[in-house]
């Protein structure tokens, strides 16, 4: 049984320590251990399917682990915006009323979050018409209601195009300036992402190799998974997933979604 309580004293935002998680048999994260620092940016970067959205979640407190040990300072406030959202986009709802879900906020509350992501003038809009930076910025609103000491964004920046995504992560990082919550991220736009982080971490189905942007930049380990190329990312990737045959990054879940094709 895993545990979830509250330190007292002087500890991190967040501590985990040997995280595990399986899915039907399948084993998807293993020996996670992680922990975030007031006011630190933290990104997770890995492969589709090596266990960044389960990470989060079970950080967030919205998925137990298997095994392991989570820690949260106490009385801890997370801000969470989930990779996949279940009704939103699709729905003739105004941005006002959105911020009501899933707790109804003060009119005060609602402006000043949406003004803080540079979108006040959305509030009457419908979600429906939003172009996709505007709703990410809504969805960023949202999330920063409860005034959270850490904010946990998925996958963020996905279908905006490369200034989008900059001028993303330059409000994220204006955001923790201000309020000087910590950030933890996952992305796929590595590069972008590579010079607004203060740390990395790379993911695949346990952590291969973490430390300041420079340092995982460098890593043989991230370099295996991602190459070295600016634009080749990706498709470096594919090229190391057709030849599954490192120690360090191999296992885990992409390893296993491969072999199973
Ligand atoms: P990532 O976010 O890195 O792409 P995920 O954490 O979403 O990866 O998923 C990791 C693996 O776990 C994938 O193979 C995915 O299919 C599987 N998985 C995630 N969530 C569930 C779930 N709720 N039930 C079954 N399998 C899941
Ligand atoms: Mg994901």
């Amino acid at each position: 049984m895993p545990q979830m309580y509250s330190g007292g004293g002087a500890m991190s935002l967040i501590e985990a320590r040997g995280l595990s998680k399986s899915f039907a048999g399948d084993s998807v994260l293993q020996g996670v251990n992680i922990a975030l620092e007031r006011g630190e940016i933290v990104t997770i970067v890995g492969p589709n399917g090596s266990g960044k959205s389960t990470l989060l979640r079970m950080l967030a407190g919205v998925l137990k682990p298997d095994g392991g040990e989570i820690r949260h300072a106490k009385g801890l406030k997370i801000g969470y915006v989930p990779q996949k959202l279940q009704l939103e986009a699709s729905l003739p709802m105004t941005v006002r009323r959105f911020l009501n879900v899933p707790r109804r906020v003060s009119d005060q509350a609602a402006e000043r979050a949406l003004a803080r992501v540079g979108v006040s003038g959305l509030k009457t809009r419908s979600l429906d018409v939003l172009s996709g930076g505007q709703m990410q910025r809504v969805l960023l609103a949202r999330a920063l209601i409860v005034e959270p000491d850490v904010l946990m964004l998925d996958e963020p920046t996905q279908g905006l195009d490369q200034p989008g995504q900059a001028e993303f992560y330059r409000l994220i990082e204006e955001l923790r300036a201000e309020m000087g919550c910590a950030v933890l991220m996952v992305s796929h736009e590595l590069h972008v992402v590579m010079s607004a982080s203060d740390r990395v971490i790379c993911l695949n189905g346990h952590i291969c190799c973490e430390g300041t942007p420079e340092i995982v930049r460098n890593a043989p380990e991230y370099r295996r998974l991602f190459g070295s190329g600016t634009q080749g990312a990706l498709a470096l990737y594919r090229h190391e997933h057709d030849h599954v045959h490192d120690e360090n990054c191999g296992h885990g879940a992409a390893h296993a979604q491969e072999e199973a094709h």
